[in-house]
């Protein structure tokens, strides 16, 4: 089976000290990704670690075909316990990092410890160094990226960084790298902020030399040569479709509908697109950099989700102010669906709904921790019942775009997913809209039958995961295709997907959460009864737990 190689190389910021590890049975048994992450927090981090302890780890790690040609696979993977949910989280982020990574010839690199002062984390192939930066003390991410430029000579692709949210401990604060893009999801960018850490970068010359089969080049062909809609409209493409079916949340989850859709739908997006955006090699090139003169604002993005939390839940109808509140999440380092629903909820306690400046200025305000922005800057679960808003959230993390009250798999995903309300864990919303070209599309009501879907997509996912393969390949990356590139049974490889969705649960259980925490708030018809059949097939207990023995047995060399 075709995985990643290379050593892991562990930095200590408190003692400012590496070593390198010898990993080769974790990647034999999980690829690489967040199976590997998954993994090595299981060997590395106490499960009783505080997110933003010494204690806690960030594994970054890579696939095996981050130094190929091949497209989809300009990626790489995050992993922590998230400050967030307080669970351990994998996040993933484009762009054009992954490249730079592989070229240190490591196939993870572990940050732990706690520095004493702002440190910038110099990884290379010949070793690590590390420089202390008090004068980028609340520097935002063009600033920190610029810095780099002009001292190291590194571009933006060489580094993941925190803006001024990571290193205020916002819980939803991200790494960005290569400026525009994120590993979003979960605030692990405050865990690197609570390492006292502004960034990392990556150079060298060693990538591994893996042979990629040829598979690799109709892959690229087929990206390049598509029209699919993605390539102009990126995931905005979506955006009526989920308006129409009522699946797209309006005003902070009270409605699921926007009147103002055409305001911030694909069109307006692709009407703002002044040029092609990618990311390392990837012949699909779905990115959306954007730009309004008349107004001077100019970012990468809004996605789908974005257009919901600082549009339509926030009743902003015009995409030029979405494309704002993007870039500054952007700027600052935030979660732009999550901080865009934490704002949905305040303008949701002040009765302000679509009030631009004052969404603009509570983005800012969030990011410094001023004012109010202090108490949002919490998330929806910590302050929703002082501001008396509903907790829009599983585990904490607030609901994606594709709403589980129209899209009851998609619902039931939220509520099982390791990562909490997040799309991306099985993406079965795409099975339950009602696309021409889907011959294989559920009806979106109902959960009879559901939970096996669920399992097989986030297991595919996990996969994907593992082997750093875009989400967005689906139409291009086969059974047969993963089966020849990865040189396995496509049943053996989403075996590997399952033990890491299980781990995670294990990690999870360990840390005290359950089946109670599987749950939504709202109802949906028959959902305990498929609590239990998702636990029954997965194989865990029906308390929503996964025994340590059963993490051993996964964990073990064969
Ligand atoms: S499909 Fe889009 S998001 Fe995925 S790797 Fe290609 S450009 Fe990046």
């Amino acid at each position: 089976m075709l995985h990643a190689a290379g050593p892991l190389l562990t930095v200590d910021v408190s003692t400012q000290t590496s070593e390198r590890t010898a990993i080769d049975t974790v990647l034999e048994r999980f690829i690489g990704g967040r199976g590997v992450g998954t993994a090595l927090a299981h060997e590395r981090v106490p499960f009783d670690a505080d997110p933003f302890g010494p204690e806690n780890s960030l594994f970054f790690t890579t696939g095996p075909m981050q130094a190929s040609t091949m497209s989809f696979t300009g990626r790489m993977n995050c992993t922590g316990i998230s400050p967030q949910t307080d669970r351990l989280l994998s996040s993933n982020a484009g762009g054009f990092m992954s490249r730079n990574f592989a070229a240190t010839g490591n196939a993870a690199v572990e940050i732990t410890g706690q520095s004493d002062e702002l440190l910038i984390v110099h990884v290379t192939d010949g070793g690590v160094e590390f420089e202390a930066v008090p004068e980028l003390e609340d520097a935002t991410v063009p600033e920190v990226t610029t810095y780099i430029d002009e001292t190291h000579g590194l571009s933006s692709e060489h580094v993941a960084c925190i803006g001024p949210a990571g290193e205020r401990r916002v819980r939803f604060a991200s790494i960005m790298t290569t400026e525009s893009r994120a590993f979003g999801r979960g605030g692990l960018g405050a865990v690197l902020g609570a390492k006292n850490v502004k960034a990392i970068t990556f150079d060298g010359d060693s990538s591994p030399d893996l042979e990629v089969p040829s598979i690799q080049m109709d892959v690229h062909r087929d990206a390049a040569t598509s029209d699919h809609i993605m390539k102009r409209q990126g995931t905005t493409s979506v955006t009526d479709l989920a308006n129409e079916v009522e699946a797209l949340p309006t005003r902070y989850f009270s409605e699921l509908s926007f009147e103002g859709v055409e305001g911030i739908n694909g069109d307006a997006v692709e009407d703002r697109k002044y040029t092609r955006g990618t990311c390392s090699a990837c012949a699909f090139a779905c990115k959306l950099p954007t730009k309004d003169d008349e107004r001077g604002v100019e970012t990468e993005g809004p996605e789908y989700e974005t257009v919901m939390s600082f549009g339509s839940n926030c009743a902003v109808d015009d995409i030029v102010d979405v494309m704002q509140s993007n870039e500054l999440c952007d700027r600052y380092g935030m979660d732009t669906i999550t901080c865009g629903n934490v704002v949905a909820a305040y303008l949701a306690s002040e009765d302000e709904f679509g009030n631009v400046e004052l969404i603009h200025d509570l983005v800012a305000d969030i990011a410094h921790r001023d004012g109010v922005g202090d108490r949002l800057a919490e998330g929806i679960e910590r302050f929703h019942e002082d501001l008396e808003v509903e907790n829009w959230t599983v585990k904490g993390l607030d609901f994606a775009a594709h709403d589980g009250r129209t899209l009851h798999g998609q619902g039931l995903s939220y509520a099982v997913a390791n990562r909490g309300a997040d799309h991306m864990f099985s993406t079965m919303y795409a099975w339950e809209y009602p696309l021409v070209d889907a011959d294989d599309a559920l009806e979106p009501t109902g959960l009879e039958g559901k939970p096996a879907v669920v399992i097989e997509q986030e297991n595919a996912r996990a996969l994907e995961d593992c082997g750093i393969v875009c989400r967005f390949s689906r139409s291009f990356m086969t059974p047969d295709r993963f089966e020849g590139l990865f040189d396995a049974e496509y049943e053996s490889l989403l075996e590997v997907g399952s033990r890491v969705v299980t781990l995670e649960r294990h990690f999870n259980s360990r840390r005290g959460f359950d089946r109670d925490d599987d749950s939504l708030p709202y109802d949906l018809p028959g959902f305990e009864n498929a609590l239990d059949e998702y636990y029954d097939h997965r194989g865990w207990a029906r308390d929503g737990t996964v025994g340590t023995s059963h993490a051993t047995e996964i964990l073990a060399d064969d």
